[in-house]
């Protein structure tokens, strides 16, 4: 997809808050915020859209799937509000990318540094499972966000539906089966880590721990060190355009579309340079230039190690594990 010069952060923020393209999901955003959970009853629920959020400078990109309906949802910033979140940006301030290990509210001081957050679909879906047609018309935001930090090294996808998409989206074909820890190159000279999601269904069964959590996030930050500095041993400074974006500022960000059918993958396109075909290796999924008609949502809640090869496995061909 060919981005317009113009386009800003700030802008895709802007689109992704407005943005009323899927009924179903702008339907069940807007009830939820209404009927809240009997714990939140006193919060004033977002219940719109919630876009990415982080450094402009990111060289690390982190992807998930999709604002949890009494988490982003309710606090307006992506993986605030909710366990999943607890984990993620836990693992983030391990890792220097993050001020601090809390992300409670918009207003909480969470700054990151050398990371954006954002994710594949940007409204609360149902059960957590948006459906392939909310996916592909949501993806195009992911799209122009990747293509204007440019200083993106690594992309961490959390789930199995991040990895499908991004991977989907970088032209990587075929695309090795997901696992917690496999690693590939991308045609831009990237990388992408594949996590499993922190869901609590992760989590509490042990199925991704947060030594395991930590493991990918280390690796990240080897692939994407600090040109700036982090937040590791202290603050550094924050440089981009205005410093954090989206969820940090109470305006909004909103959506808007793309299309993922033939011809170069937009993420691919939106990369400059580098290479121009994704390192693979022998476990791949086959040759599939669009999504697959599975239920990846539902993949993505429970991507647990049966859902994947063994270890072994995705250390052939390029693929690495990290350490753990
Ligand atoms: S395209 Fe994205 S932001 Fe817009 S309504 Fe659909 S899921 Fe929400």
């Amino acid at each position: 997809m060919a981005v317009a010069s113009a386009d800003s952060l700030a802008r895709v923020t802007a689109d992704v808050i407005g943005c009323r393209a899927c009924p179903r999901l702008v339907d069940w955003r807007e009830r939820v915020a209404v009927d809240k959970r009997a714990s939140y009853r006193n919060d004033a629920y977002w219940g719109a859209p919630v876009p990415g959020f982080g450094d402009p400078s990111a060289r690390l990109l982190v992807v998930g799937l999709a604002p949890a309906a009494h988490g982003g949802n309710r606090t307006g910033r992506v993986f605030t509000g909710d366990r999943s979140g607890d984990w993620v940006f836990r693992a983030l301030h391990r890792a220097g990318f993050a001020n601090q290990p809390i992300s409670e509210h918009r207003g909480d001081g969470l700054e990151l540094s050398g990371a954006y957050v954002s994710a594949a679909v940007r409204c609360a879906p149902p059960a957590n499972r948006p459906t392939p047609a909310e996916r592909d018309t949501c993806t195009p935001f992911l799209v122009r966000e990747r293509a204007l930090l440019v200083e993106v090294r690594v992309i961490v996808a959390l789930g199995a539906f991040a990895y499908q998409v991004v991977a989907t989206l970088a032209g990587v074909a075929p695309r090795p089966r997901f696992s917690h820890g496999v690693e590939m190159g991308l045609a831009d000279g990237t990388s992408l880590i594949c996590s499993y999601h922190p869901s609590q269904q992760n989590t509490f069964t042990g199925r991704l721990t947060e030594a395991m959590f930590d493991a990918v996030f280390s690796r990240a930050r080897e692939l994407a060190p600090p040109v700036r500095g982090s937040w590791r041993g202290g603050r550094s400074s924050v440089a981009g355009e205005g410093g954090q974006l989206a969820g940090a500022v109470d305006d909004g960000d909103d959506a808007e579309e793309d299309g993922h059918g033939g011809g170069e993958a937009p993420l691919a396109q939106a990369e400059r340079g580098g290479r121009t075909q994704a390192r693979t290796g022998d476990d791949g999924e086959g040759q599939q230039q669009r999504y697959p008609p599975v239920d990846v949502a539902e993949q993505a809640m429970s991507d647990g190690p049966g859902n994947g090869e063994g270890a072994g496995a995705h250390q052939r061909g390029g693929h690495r594990r990290p350490q753990r």
